[in-house]
């Protein structure tokens, strides 16, 4: 088979300062994600991650330096609260490698012309394992998401830190 992202040197992390102590530390999980459903597709920069806002309609981003050093992901803050089912994390960030090993976000050249074209994220996840993982996180989040979120504001965010709060209004 051929394949565009056949490992040429092992993937390294440089995990974000101190965030393994942290209930779902993010770093953590990306590595597990890595070595367990990526370990073919090298890390060709510095990879960070750290837990952002509580966006209400985005779980996840990556974006690239300006320079291509470093691709940082950041993951919706509220997925590391105990209420929300860690397969939303891991779908999420399974999510963000899918665009990094599709050149989006990474240093690789891009293999399409959008991030999404024609589902290639879906296909990339259930290509290497996460397709029943990813269906949990779908359905969990077409029927829960907003509820959870709206409950969370409603009770002034417990449990969330104060760098992921969104700005009252
Ligand atoms: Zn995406």
């Amino acid at each position: 088979m051929p394949d565009l992202l056949l490992l040429d040197s092992p993937p390294t992390f440089i995990a974000a300062p101190s965030d393994a102590d942290v209930f779902r530390s993010p770093s953590r999980y990306l590595e597990g994600i890595w070595h367990t459903y990526f370990a073919d597709v090298p890390c060709v920069n510095q990879v960070n991650i750290a837990y952002g806002q509580a966006w209400k309609n985005r779980l996840g981003s990556i974006r690239l330096s300006p320079d291509t050093t470093i691709s940082f992901i950041k993951v919706n803050g509220l997925l590391q609260l105990p209420q929300i089912p860690d397969y939303i994390l891991i779908t999420t960030i399974a999510h963000e490698l899918a665009h990094y090993a599709h050149g989006f976000g990474s240093p690789r050249p891009p293999l399409y012309q959008h991030p999404h074209a024609n589902r290639v994220v879906e296909l990339e996840l259930k290509r290497r394992g996460l397709g029943e993982t990813m269906r949990m996180c779908n359905e969990w989040v077409d029927s829960q998401w907003f509820a959870s979120y709206e409950e969370a504001r409603a009770a002034d965010w417990p449990g969330l830190p104060a760098i992921c709060r969104p700005p009252s209004h």
